[in-house]
């Protein structure tokens, strides 16, 4: 790894700003959803931007073939997805100051305290887009 770094045409490289942004709550209009980044920009530290997207995607296509208004329709999407997309936008934030642990042997720790995979195998990833009850919050 370090000897392709030391190889790559410096001229070439670039810095790649990581913006935060606090998780907002409010995605939609009467007539105008917003969803994905748009809505939910993620640092990368659990590697979700694009799965919550296409889980927005298709909570979205079942929202709309509800029998309901449409205003209706959109502020159930932005009620059942917002929480979920929230929770991992505050994970990922606080993931990145793990994986920012300067020292070798407390970064490991940090990851054992943290127990990642019980705790995404309980809530992240059984989630179900095209079968989860859209009345609910999923988190
Ligand atoms: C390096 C990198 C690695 C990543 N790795 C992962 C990963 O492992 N797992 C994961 O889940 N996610 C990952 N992501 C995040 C993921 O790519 C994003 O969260 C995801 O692409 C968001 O999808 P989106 O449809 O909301 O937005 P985008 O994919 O950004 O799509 C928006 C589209 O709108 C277009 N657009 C913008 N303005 C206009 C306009 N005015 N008119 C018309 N079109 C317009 C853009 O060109 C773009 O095609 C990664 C991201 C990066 C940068």
């Amino acid at each position: 790894m370090r000897a392709a770094i030391d190889n790559v045409d410096r001229d070439q490289c670039f810095r790649w700003a990581l913006n935060n942004r606090k998780p907002v709550m409010n995605w939609c209009t009467d007539r105008v959803a917003l969803l994905g980044d748009a809505v939910h920009p993620t640092l990368p530290y659990m590697a979700q931007g694009a799965a919550m997207a296409i889980e927005d995607a298709a909570v979205l296509s079942r929202a709309l073939a509800l029998d309901m208004p449409m205003a209706e329709a959109l502020q159930a999407f932005q009620n059942h997805r917002a929480p979920r997309a929230a929770r991992v936008v505050r994970e990922s934030t606080e993931m990145g100051d793990l994986y920012h642990i300067a020292d070798a042997q407390q970064m490991k720790q940090a990851f054992k305290d943290r127990n990642i995979a019980a705790s995404r195998n309980n809530w992240l990833y059984p989630y179900d887009p095209m079968n989860v009850d859209l009345m609910s919050q999923a988190g």
